[in-house]
């Protein structure tokens, strides 16, 4: 790959730094590690694009090579999903089921993760909304894929726990908490968890899709049994990510009935 002229620089976090290029005539994304400590953690994501792909789920991966720790992925060129208010507004997009439909691929990508031909995976690299934003990308057609799987553990029967640092904050789940406060954080002390973490925070992820505006906020009335069963503090109490996406796809189906069909169902 050597040979590859590199353009701008696209994004980065973390543990890559993604750039255009040009490869037979088309423009893609390289993805090169950003910081060598991270070095395991950019292989791992390497490992699991092509255990897990190619699907309609996740970023399409185009080529690699070991040697010079690089690859290829297809460029998406809308950005990560924290865009999504300037993506539908400059495409002058104001309707609620288009921005329903990245809820619906989320808890879909969720899906496939939590039942994947490489075991049952929990999507840690989230541990706050934007964090969790940034690892999903629009494409041109306004669907979301995932990028980034570096970070994908597999729940075997002794669950799992996301990194190695104490986590914080409101937006993870109540068990990724350390619980008990009056002692410092000890890995090894720290209860495993489960998939049902990402379940936690599906509502806030579909919430930020939808936006604020008054459609979007009459909407969230629709999805709220199953966003409140979402945000039960015992895990096992939350549905998984089957039940969700079988409460999302009957409303995609039943509420945006068009208007043709139900004057002639009136009639
Ligand atoms: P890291 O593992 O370091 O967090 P990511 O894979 O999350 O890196 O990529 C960082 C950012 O780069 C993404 O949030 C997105 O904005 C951008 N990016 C990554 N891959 C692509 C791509 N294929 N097309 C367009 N933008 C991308
Ligand atoms: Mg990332
Ligand atoms: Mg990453």
């Amino acid at each position: 790959m050597t040979h590859l002229e590199i353009g701008d620089l696209i994004g980065y976090g973390a543990v890559k730094q993604v750039y255009q290029t040009t490869w037979h005539n088309t423009t893609v994304a390289v993805v090169y590690v950003n910081n060598r400590d991270y070095i395991n953690d950019f292989l791992h994501g390497l490992e699991m694009l092509k255990a897990l792909g190619p699907n309609k789920y996740i970023v399409q991966l185009i080529g690699f090579c070991l040697k010079d720790k690089v690859y290829l992925i297809e460029y998406h060129p809308l950005g990560n999903s924290v865009h999504v208010d300037e993506i539908f507004i400059k495409n002058n997009i104001y309707d609620i089921k288009k921005r329903f439909n990245l809820c619906v691929d989320y808890v879909r990508i969720l899906e496939f993760l939590h039942n994947s031909p490489g075991g049952k995976r929990v999507m840690c690299d989230s541990n706050s909304l934007n964090k969790t934003l940034e690892q999903y990308l629009i494409t041109s057609s306004l669907s979301l894929i995932l990028n980034d799987v570096d970070a994908l553990p597999e729940v075997g029967h002794e669950g799992i726990i996301c990194g190695h640092r104490e986590l914080q904050g409101s937006f993870i789940a109540p068990e990724q908490k350390w619980p008990y406060p009056t002692h410092s954080y000890q890995e090894d002390r720290m209860p495993p968890y489960d998939e049902k973490v990402d379940i936690w925070k599906i509502p806030p992820v579909c919430n930020y899709f939808l936006g604020k505006s008054e459609a979007a906020k009459v909407f969230r009335y629709h999805l709220h049994p199953i966003h409140r069963k979402c945000r039960e503090k015992y895990a096992v109490h939350r549905p998984s990510a089957r039940e969700v996406l079988n409460f999302y796809e009957k409303l995609l189906q039943e509420y945006f009935v068009d208007k043709f069909t139900l004057t002639r169902e009136e009639l």
